[in-house]
């Protein structure tokens, strides 16, 4: 059993319409520690008929919530913020338990999580229309900004708390219901969030959450099912690409979170020290496995040794193992079959030609942990280059013009995050236009935060989340023409 302060806060059952259920399936999911591979406990499985039903209560629930002002739900949101403030330990031990993490992070990842609730409590009062100058004399134009109805969100494993506060703070903000579908990896985090919303007072069937073993039966309800009008996710390109085409026959609105492959630019005039704290920070926060991790490190010729160096030094520092431990900077993978992921790439890597200069083979911890690695010399036509790793070893690849940097960081279908490093403040202004990413981190390596906006470009996804237009994603323009008058 977790150390809880409050045990009520660990669930193995779905909350679906304010209650707590068992699934209609026979089947139950082993949530495991990743560090230990300890069954942490067993979630009850969700079916098709189980998110049909989560679905017509969350379509009855919106008809009374979406009639509440928006300072009653704020007040509710708030409500639900405290609490996950109040609970952090509980609920970065449960993080840290079915995810991996170190308790650090995962306590990191709570506040994070709870800021999205905070800032979408305070957006709720300001969803504005506008008034618009007509053409015609005798006509005024307006519009309303409406919630656009039942939501579904799926979300991944490896930010279990926050990609749930993302989704669902801003739904319920706008005045919509949402059913979360967790990844069935990292459930406890979402069904622990489900019991403090309860408690905070969210109505019962506005927000539910499913999980179950097959994903794809409970995305093909969520997708096919004419009730819900939205779909957010979070998650690879490869199952986003299905989503978007399973919810084309209901033409439902979606907002997509896909796979990045950042590149982290290095210019001769950066300042070392600062570029080699923000790649330590970009490259090995969540032992590698978040979308905007920086994936690809390009270095200008003249500095490409100082900063390697450098790089080299400061990684050797970081201390993998459990995340339990204090001292662990970098936790497990999620588990092994993610280790034999990202090793296969260096493998890859290495026959064309890379060199390792850090780690590189799998660590004799367990086989769901793998060393920080940096490998020196490596190519655009290697596949460590061309797709996103999602774990822990940065690629190095050398370059001398600027024009050659803009071409290496533009030449993959992805465009989520990406890094600079450099003095040059018109360098700065020319280089971040004409990168093809939606997030430029400018001698910054940490880059997200709910005030500001957090989405890709090309194949890393369509919408934002966060900021002031994080509630467009779940609203609706309706446009009023008003005559005679
Ligand atoms: P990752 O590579 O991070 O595991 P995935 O895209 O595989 O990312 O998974 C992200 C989320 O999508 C998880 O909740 C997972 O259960 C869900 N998922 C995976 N495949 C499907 C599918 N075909 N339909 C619906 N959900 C899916």
């Amino acid at each position: 059993m977790l150390p809880l302060n409050d045990p009520l806060l660990l669930k193995g059952q779905l909350f679906i319409n304010g209650e707590w259920v068992d699934g209609d399936s026979e089947e139950s999911i082993s949530v495991q520690n990743p560090a230990t591979g300890i069954e942490i406990c067993r979630v009850a499985s969700a079916t098709k008929k189980d998110t049909a039903f989560s679905i017509k209560c969350a379509q009855q629930a919106l008809q009374t919530w979406r009639q509440t002002t928006a300072k009653h739900r704020a007040d509710l949101l708030k409500n639900w913020y405290q609490l996950i403030v109040e609970n952090i330990d509980d609920l970065a031990c449960i993080l840290n338990a079915e995810q991996g993490k170190p308790l650090a992070e995962a306590k990191a990842e709570i506040l994070y999580g709870a800021s999205y609730i905070e800032w979408f409590a305070e957006e709720a009062k300001r969803m504005y229309g506008d008034i618009i100058p007509s053409n015609k004399a005798g006509q005024r134009l307006l519009t309303l900004k409406q919630p656009i109805g039942v939501v579904a969100a799926i979300t991944p494993w490896n930010f279990p708390n926050a990609m749930i506060t993302r989704k669902v703070a801003p739904a319920l903000a706008a005045g919509c219901s949402i059913i979360v579908k967790p990844a069935e990896a990292t459930p406890l985090s979402a069904l622990a969030l489900a019991e403090l919303a309860q408690r905070a007072g969210i109505p019962k069937g506005v927000f539910s959450v499913v999980v179950g073993v097959d994903s794809k039966e409970i995305g093909r309800e969520l997708t096919d099912n004419p009730l819900v009008k939205k779909l957010s996710f979070t998650g690879s390109t490869k199952v986003g690409k299905i989503l978007i085409k399973q919810c084309a026959d209901t033409v439902k609105k979606v907002s997509m979170e896909l796979g990045g492959n950042a590149p982290f630019i290095v210019f001769e005039d950066a300042d070392i020290d600062q570029a080699v704290q923000g790649a330590i920070a970009s490259k090995f926060r969540n032992a590698g496995q978040t979308c905007v991790c920086a994936n690809r490190f390009l270095v200008h010729t003249s500095v490409y040794q100082e900063f390697t160096t450098k790089f080299v030094e400061a990684t050797r520092q970081l201390e993998v193992g459990n995340g339990i431990d204090p001292k662990v900077s970098v936790g497990p993978l999620i588990n092994a079959a993610a280790v034999q992921d990202v090793h296969g790439k260096v493998i890859g890597a290495l026959e064309k030609g890379a060199k390792v200069l850090l780690g590189g083979s799998p660590s004799k911890l367990g086989e769901n942990f793998y060393p920080p690695t940096i490998l020196a010399d490596v190519t655009p036509d290697m596949e460590i280059f061309q797709e996103e790793i999602f774990g822990p070893v940065a690629p190095i690849i050398a370059f001398d013009t600027e024009q050659q940097a803009l071409e290496l960081a533009n030449c993959t279908e992805a465009g989520l995050a990406s890094y600079v490093y450099t003095q040059n403040y018109s360098r700065i202004w020319r280089f971040s236009e004409n990168l093809e990413n939606g997030i430029v981190g400018i001698n910054e390596g940490v880059i997200s935060t709910e005030v500001a906006p957090f989405g890709g470009t090309k194949q890393s996804g369509n919408g934002r989340e966060g900021s002031k237009y994080g509630m467009d994603d779940y609203t609706e323009i309706k446009y009023l023409c008003m005559g005679g008058i």
